[in-house]
């Protein structure tokens, strides 16, 4: 377990609100936004999903008493979304309801197909009330490029990821080379009808895309922004940032990284040997 842990840190921003918020100081020095996630999901009881509530409510004072620059990105599983819908939507409330008084945004992950549907009721729920919270698309499913232009139509800020969960023929595009070309058709309806896009992939021919659709429609670079997984591809963001884009690490910390490693070791085997190489840095 010991060596699993170790392993973990290579994707993992820490156990604790200290260590994370020390990471995200160093990505704000090379001018690198944040997005910080407690790790956690698929909560069955009410206890820890308060615990989990209370967890996002302190980091949320946390983030200006560090003056750092983050926002807060969460799942719904973790807010008890298996337990009941509406308690679920009663958590996420309180959360997003202090991101606003503190001028902070949330941003709701997509899970699994099952909750696809009831995430997206929340959120649009949210939206009636709220102006700081966005949500997550997976290019990777069929259903998606309707529930963008419903998106775009409430001016919904979303972030577009091809998808990290395995999902069956029927609802989701299996080859590679298609659900990159769902990714910047979706990315086009979001420029031309969204708000704000958030561009969330390592995959250097969709960032070569965007820097190349922005640039040749005039987008300016305060429109949308770049966002990635804390430990991939630091250069390639940094270079992203160096250039003059709005880049953001996805940032996720916590003792409840087990799920969350083991999807990033799935998808690719950089990441197997990305984690491998790490282990004799250190
Ligand atoms: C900010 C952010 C938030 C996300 N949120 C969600 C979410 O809410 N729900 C969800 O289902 N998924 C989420 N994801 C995960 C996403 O769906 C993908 O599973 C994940 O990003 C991998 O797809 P990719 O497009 O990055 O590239 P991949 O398909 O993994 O890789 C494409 C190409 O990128 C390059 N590459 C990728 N990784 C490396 C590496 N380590 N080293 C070198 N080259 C590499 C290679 O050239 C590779 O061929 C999120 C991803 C990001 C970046």
């Amino acid at each position: 377990m010991k060596l699993l842990t170790r392993m973990a840190r290579s994707f993992v921003a820490g156990e604790t609100v200290k260590e994370a918020i020390k990471n995200v100081r160093k990505l704000n020095e090379k001018s690198i936004m944040a997005t910080l996630d407690v790790l956690g999901e698929s909560v069955k009881d009410k206890e820890t999903a308060e615990k989990a509530v209370s967890a996002y409510l302190s980091l949320l004072d946390a983030i200006p008493k560090a003056g750092i620059n983050s926002h807060v990105s969460l799942k719904l599983t973790q807010m008890g979304l298996d337990i009941e819908t509406d308690y679920c939507y009663q958590n996420i409330d309180r959360i997003v309801g202090k991101a606003k008084t503190l001028g902070n945004f949330v941003r709701i992950d997509m899970e699994g197909t099952p909750y696809t549907q009831r995430t997206l009721d929340i959120f649009f729920r949210l939206r009636q009330k709220y102006d700081n919270v966005g949500i997550v698309v997976q290019a990777y499913l069929y259903r998606t490029e309707k529930d963008v232009r419903d998106l775009n139509k409430v001016k919904a800020k979303i972030r577009i990821c091809k998808g990290a969960y395995k999902e069956p023929a029927d609802l989701a595009i299996q080859k590679m080379k298609n659900i990159r070309a769902n990714f910047i058709k979706l990315s086009e309806l979001a420029f031309k009808e969204g708000v704000n896009p958030a561009i969330a992939t390592h995959d250097d021919r969709l960032l070569k895309w965007t820097k190349e659709y922005a640039a040749g429609n005039k987008i300016a670079n305060a429109n949308f922004e770049f966002q990635y997984l804390y430990g991939i591809r630091n250069k390639t963001f940094r270079k992203l940032a160096e250039e003059g884009y709005r880049v953001r690490c996805y940032v996720p910390f916590g003792t409840h990284w087990l799920p969350y490693f083991m999807r990033r070791m799935r998808e690719r085997k950089e990441n197997v040997f990305f984690v491998i190489k790490n282990l004799f840095k250190k």
